[in-house]
């Protein structure tokens, strides 16, 4: 009956989404969602920031600049500092989460019909916003050290990815697969990126949630050690998964004519970010307790995933393969012969989720795998969730 944008004819909506329906049904264990955990908030830190931050209610309440507050610029620009990544105000904008800023870049890059590749398996609301943008998906496959980087350039070497716009990453214990792209990996995608001239757009929500291992510098950093490539490169993260999503603070870095172009898209689709939410984000930032409380939630994160993995491999053994990860939110785990919304469907009925992997693929979707994530049930339920898991895969054979 009404004429639609040719996107929104007969759009898909979030396959993950879909799951949330199972999640309010008593005594569910929900390995699925990429909720962080709340029992982890800061809730005194929050508490703190937000009556601090309100004590300019003025600030809090009225409008405020399209490309965020400047005291949370300047908070997130010593934030990216300690990350080792400087950035000036220009090259900075805040979101309203970081979800925002893909839209965004989309909006201000990605023609219909456009090349864009994205790592294989992705984070889906990535490939959904690409779709919605009409963009042309080519993929590259991921490894246990993250994008393979090697098959890239022989895909760009070889024209069968012709001009690409912008590659889309998540490097640092990726959505889904948890896995982090190696160093020298990181300096290869940099030289390509100049090399071709694509965007490396590079999705950072999960960095500061490492709880083993030797850290890595994110592509943003690195790219002062590759001439001409931070031109090539824009930076999201947000604080979601380390303060709270509830917030929706997220910020992009990018080049000056880029940021300025968001900016510009992003006054048709909010005006701003909430100024409350940033007041007390930047508050929060202010009065050091992200750094002080940021320990908490990686080492309880450390135990729920060691307990996850450690259950997966004594209830399914040899049906099961993954690699443990070194930070983040995620386990990616493949089941040989196994069809993961077979399995999700037994699963539900023995009051365990998880999500079949079908979702993460732009093409050519692994039935066996699936993304479980450890950080919103404690360990007691996630090992009571593996158990349940255990005999989900029982009853299918
Ligand atoms: N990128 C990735 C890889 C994510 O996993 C998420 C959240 N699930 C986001 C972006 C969006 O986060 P935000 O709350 O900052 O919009």
């Amino acid at each position: 009956m009404y004429a639609y944008t040719a996107p929104f004819q007969n759009p898909a909506g979030s396959p993950i989404r879909e799951l949330f329906k199972y999640l309010s049904e008593p005594g569910m264990i929900s390995f699925a969602g990429g909720y962080p955990a709340s029992d982890l908030f800061d809730i005194e830190g929050l508490r703190v920031a937000q009556a601090r931050a309100y004590q300019d209610s003025i600030l809090c309440l009225q409008y405020g600049p399209t490309d965020g507050l400047p005291m949370l610029k300047e908070q997130i620009a010593a934030l990216m500092a300690r990350r080792g990544a400087s950035c000036s105000p220009e090259q900075m904008l805040i979101t309203t989460g970081s979800q925002q800023g893909l839209d965004l870049l989309l909006r201000v890059l990605v023609e219909p019909g456009d090349a864009v590749l994205t790592e294989q398996p992705a984070y889906p609301a990535t490939l959904q916003a690409l779709r919605l943008q009409q963009a042309r998906i080519g993929t590259v496959p991921v490894d246990g050290d993250g994008l393979d980087v090697g098959r890239l350039a022989s895909l760009l070497a070889s024209g069968v990815v012709a001009r690409p716009k912008l590659l889309y990453t998540v490097p640092t214990f990726a959505n889904p697969t948890g896995a982090t792209l190696a160093r020298e990996r990181r300096i290869a995608l940099l030289r390509l990126a100049v090399q071709y001239k694509f965007l490396i757009v590079e999705d950072d929500p999960y960095g500061d949630l490492r709880f083993a291992g030797e850290g890595v510098p994110s592509i943003l950093a690195l790219a002062d050690q590759v001439d001409g490539s931070r031109d090539w490169v824009v930076h999201f993260s947000s604080l979601s998964k380390v303060v709270a999503p509830g917030l929706r603070i997220g910020w992009t870095v990018a080049p000056v004519e880029i940021a300025r172009r968001c900016i510009v898209a992003k006054q048709t689709v909010d005006l701003c970010t909430t100024p409350w939410s940033q007041a007390i984000a930047a508050q929060y930032l202010a009065d050091g307790s992200l750094e002080r409380h940021l320990p908490r939630i990686t080492t309880a994160y450390g135990h729920k995933s060691g307990a996850l993995c450690r259950a997966l491999r004594a209830g399914l053994g040899d049906a099961i393969a993954f690699h443990q990860p070194e930070g983040g939110m995620f386990v990616w785990a493949r089941m040989p012969g196994v069809d993961a919304a077979q399995l999700l469907a037994s699963a539900i009925e023995r009051k365990v989720m998880f999500v079949p992997g079908k979702a993460f693929f732009a093409e050519q979707p692994d039935a066996a795998a699936l993304r479980l994530s450890f950080a919103a049930p404690g360990v007691d339920a996630i090992q009571e969730g593996a158990r349940r898991l255990q005999q989900a895969y029982q009853a299918l054979a």
